[in-house]
């Protein structure tokens, strides 16, 4: 391997998604300069839905501007979530404020990253770091040739990798449950499932993510489960139920994408934030709302770490201090989501789940209650139940989420 010059600048982010586009973003604007590794060409494929929250649909806006027809997939928009029960009851409910885009992720990521302004050198795989307090020193590696930079700050914005987490806490991937999330996409004999609703089943037999929505004239049918199962036996389980209880007909699956999935901080409050001069953020950092909606959590927690960053340069201040206290807010509003006070006293999401509820007949209610319930001892093997109760009235008696869990 030939080794190059070293490349200075003031903060390298790991990454091209959303989190790394906002941080991007709030970096340029404020005059820094940032150089965003990728590891993929870009524009490149992301295994996602696409269905944006209606809070990142106005960071997009906001910050890179309108959306343009090209980043959307067919429907261009989505109307909500439709929750599916085993008792064979549903609740449709639409997102607050109306309809949001169906992201085409792999243009979507690109036009955002190129709207930051920021210096992208892709197919440049991130492989470590050393951080020498004033300096990091990374390197990385492009077409089987070593790069080095040198950056006061280092963000890692690298999704379920974890590169960057590695580098700091090389045994934090063995310390948390890991999901396998697949799905493959299906032509249409006959699918009674609005196509204007991304659909989830609360259906403890079928897996502990379930879903289905259409797509460019298919029909994808995903399902996520702890590591160590058999994806096409539970994908075969997930379309025989759908044309048993659905009358869904489709075509044999095809262009099959699997990934596994950091699924959990965000439950139990145990996100990963870094470690001196490196700030973790997205998805790396633990971050993902209710049903795997990651997008928007993403855009906003790569602003916050761009910001802790901005502020960090300006007052010569500690980033790690600045960035877990920023990034507080951002901990409350995507832990709250699965916080079961806030569900069943507030109002943590962007759609009225108990509002449509109240719609149903009250022995329609306590069967999806019920239903509710015995989804959730799904989750019983991974001893979260007692960590999200705690975390919850600790919510409640502190008004926040307690940072000595946060590694
Ligand atoms: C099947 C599926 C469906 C989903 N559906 C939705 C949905 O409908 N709505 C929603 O909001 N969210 C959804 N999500 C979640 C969402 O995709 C993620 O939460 C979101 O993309 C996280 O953004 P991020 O910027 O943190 O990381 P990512 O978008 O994962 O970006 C990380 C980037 O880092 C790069 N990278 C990794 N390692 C390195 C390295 N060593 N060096 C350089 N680059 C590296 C990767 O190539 C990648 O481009 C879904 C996820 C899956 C798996």
């Amino acid at each position: 391997m030939t080794e190059f010059n070293i490349r200075k600048t003031d903060a390298i982010i790991v990454g091209s998604g959303p989190a790394a586009a906002a941080c991007a973003k709030r970096l340029t604007d404020a005059g820094y300069e940032a150089i965003v590794l990728e590891k993929k060409q870009l524009p490149r494929h992301k295994p996602c839905s696409g269905i944006l929250s209606p809070r990142g649909h106005r960071f997009l806006i906001e910050n890179f501007g309108p959306l343009p027809k090209e980043i959307l997939h067919e429907p261009a928009y989505c109307r909500g979530v439709t929750f599916h029960f085993p008792s064979m009851k549903s609740v449709v409910m639409g997102f607050d404020g109306g309809p949001t885009p169906h992201l085409h992720r792999k243009p979507a990521d690109a036009w955002a990253m190129k709207r930051s302004g920021a210096e992208v050198h892709d197919g440049t795989e991130f492989t470590g770091l050393v951080d020498n307090g004033a300096r990091v020193e990374v390197t990385a590696e492009k077409d089987s040739r070593v790069l080095r930079y040198q950056a006061r700050y280092v963000i890692g914005a690298e999704g379920p990798g974890l590169a960057v987490v590695k580098a700091v806490y090389p045994n934090y991937p063995q310390q948390i449950p890991w999901f396998v999330v697949g799905q493959k996409f299906h032509a249409v004999t006959d699918c009674p499932l609005d196509d204007d609703y991304f659909h989830f089943w609360f259906h403890p037999e079928l897996g502990h993510y379930t879903w289905s929505h259409a797509r460019d004239g298919r029909q994808i049918v995903g399902v996520g489960f702890l590591r160590g199962d058999n994806f096409d036996a539970r994908h075969g389980r997930v379309l025989d139920y759908l044309e048993k209880k659905h009358n869904v007909k489709l075509g044999p699956g095809e262009d099959t994408e699997i990934v596994t999935a950091n699924f959990g901080p965000s439950l139990i409050n145990r996100y990963v934030f870094g470690k001196g001069s490196v700030i973790i953020t997205g998805q790396s950092a633990g971050f993902f709302n209710m049903i795997a909606e990651g997008m928007s959590v993403a855009l906003h927690s790569g602003a916050i770490a761009g910001e802790a960053a901005v502020e960090a340069f300006r007052y010569n201040g500690d980033i790690q201090k600045i960035y877990r206290s920023m990034i507080s807010s951002e901990v409350r509003r995507c832990s709250d989501q699965w916080n079961p006070l806030k569900i069943l006293f507030g109002r943590p999401h962007e759609a009225d789940f108990r509002g449509e509820l109240k719609k149903h007949k009250p022995a329609d209610r306590l069967a999806i209650i019920r239903d509710v319930f015995s989804f959730m001892r799904l989750y019983s093997p991974l001893n979260w139940g007692r960590q999200i109760f705690w975390q919850a009235i600790c919510r409640q008696f502190f008004g926040h989420y307690s940072p000595s869990r946060w590694l």
